[in-house]
C-alpha cells in the first residue's frame, strides 16, 4: 500500500469528532466523502457534504451539483472522473443540521487533523474552485476579503497571483440564488473564465 492509499484509508476509517470532538458529537456515524487521484487537474474545495450526499457517498449529488457542473461547462462523466477532478470539502463528512433545518458548519476537526498531508500529494493541479466561505478562508490567507461577495469579486487576484490559479465561487446552492441575482458581474465576468480554464484542462 503507497503512504496515499494509507492516508484515504486512514481518512475513511476516521472517528474524530465520534470519539474526540472538540465541541460536541457528530450525530451520527462519520461518512467521509471525497473523490481524489494524485493526477487530478483540478481540485474542487467545497463546504462539507450535506445529508443527501451524506447518502449518495458521492460528492455533490445535489442540485447544488447540478448548478456547479453548468457553471463548469461538464457532464457528470468528466465531473466525476478522479483521474482529471478531485473533490475535496472543507470536512469531509455531513455536520448534520442546526435547529433551522440548514447544515452546520464544516467540522472544525477535520482541516488540521487531514488537509496539508492530503493535498500535499495533488501536485498536478493546475485549478483550485474555494467553494464558499471556509474554502476561501483557509486557502487564500492574506488574499481573503472581508466578505464572500468581496472575495468572488477580487477573483483575477487569486487567479493570477496563485500557483496554481485559484477561483473563488459562491456555494451553488438554491440558498445563494439572490447572491446570483443581485450580482451579475459573476455570471458575465467570472464563469466565463471558470468554463474556458475548465475545457482546457479536460479536454
Ligand atoms: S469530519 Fe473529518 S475529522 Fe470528523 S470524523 Fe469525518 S473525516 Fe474525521
Amino acid at each position: 500500500m503507497t503512504e496515499f492509499d494509507k492516508l484515504l484509508a486512514d481518512i475513511r476509517a476516521c472517528r474524530i469528532c465520534l470519539d474526540e470532538p472538540e465541541r460536541f458529537v457528530l450525530p451520527h456515524e462519520p461518512r467521509p466523502v471525497l473523490q481524489i487521484s494524485k493526477t487530478a487537474k483540478i481540485l474542487i474545495v467545497g463546504q462539507a457534504p450535506g445529508a443527501r450526499v451524506h447518502q449518495s457517498g458521492k460528492p455533490f449529488t445535489d442540485p447544488s451539483g447540478d448548478r456547479l457542473r453548468d457553471w463548469m461547462g461538464i457532464d457528470e462523466d468528466i465531473f466525476y472522473n478522479d483521474q482529471l477532478i478531485a473533490i475535496v470539502p472543507m470536512g469531509f463528512c455531513f455536520p448534520g443540521n442546526d435547529n433551522k433545518g440548514g447544515d452546520l458548519p464544516p467540522r472544525p476537526e477535520c482541516p488540521p487533523k487531514w488537509r496539508l498531508q492530503l493535498l500535499r500529494h495533488l501536485e498536478q493541479l493546475e485549478l483550485i474552485l474555494l467553494v464558499g466561505q471556509y474554502a476561501q478562508r483557509w486557502h487564500l490567507g492574506g488574499l481573503c476579503k472581508p466578505t464572500l461577495s468581496e472575495t468572488v469579486f477580487a477573483w483575477s487576484e487569486s487567479f493570477e497571483q496563485s500557483t496554481p490559479p485559484i477561483l473563488p465561487l459562491p456555494h451553488p446552492s438554491w440558498r445563494n440564488n439572490n447572491w446570483i441575482n443581485n450580482n451579475p458581474w459573476f455570471e458575465r465576468d467570472v464563469l466565463p473564465v471558470l468554463k474556458s480554464e475548465v475545457e482546457r484542462l479536460v479536454k
